[in-house]
């Protein structure tokens, strides 16, 4: 596909330019090195070996990584996101690096693509409803009970 028409499909996303040409560069990839195709690769492969290979691949960081390895392949593995470092700093449960957090809630949470996924979007939903990163709506959230920012 031109690269203009793909930028243009996946325009209200954000840096649709950069992300059309990293897609494009995904999709060979794929093409060349798995023409098992992408939903065996994913399904078949132990996880953490999907895991550094995907973040071999260009524009692909942990972040992207883990959430194709959850969203697309239905595979348990949490997603740090800046929501994540946010909130929970605020409520100073859990804090330091992107690997850190991962391995906390991993430990703490069933090994169960369904609950990594329902508690990522919790937290999304939370971070844009209440904790915002200026102003957090502290009033209104139901973790304010516990948390020492209000
Ligand atoms: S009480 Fe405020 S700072 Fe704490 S988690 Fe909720 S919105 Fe964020």
């Amino acid at each position: 596909m031109d690269l203009r028409v793909l930028g243009g499909l996946i325009r209200s996303s954000g840096f649709y330019r950069q992300k059309a040409a990293r897609l494009k560069g995904f999709s060979a990839y794929v093409l060349i090195r798995h023409p098992e195709g992408i939903r065996k690769w994913f399904s078949v492969t132990p996880l953490e070996e999907l895991r550094d290979e995907l973040l071999k691949i260009n524009g692909i960081g942990p972040e992207t990584a883990d959430s194709m390895i959850l969203y697309a392949g239905g595979r348990p593995k949490f997603v740090v996101d800046a929501y994540t470092h946010r909130i929970f700093g605020r409520l100073g449960l859990v804090s330091g690096t992107y690997a850190g957090l991962q391995s906390a809630f991993e430990r703490a949470l069933p090994p169960d693509h369904r609950v990594y996924n329902e508690y990522h979007a919790l937290i999304v939903a939370l971070g844009k409803d209440c904790c915002r990163k200026t102003r957090p709506l502290c009033g209104k959230c139901p973790l304010k009970s516990m948390c020492a920012v209000p």
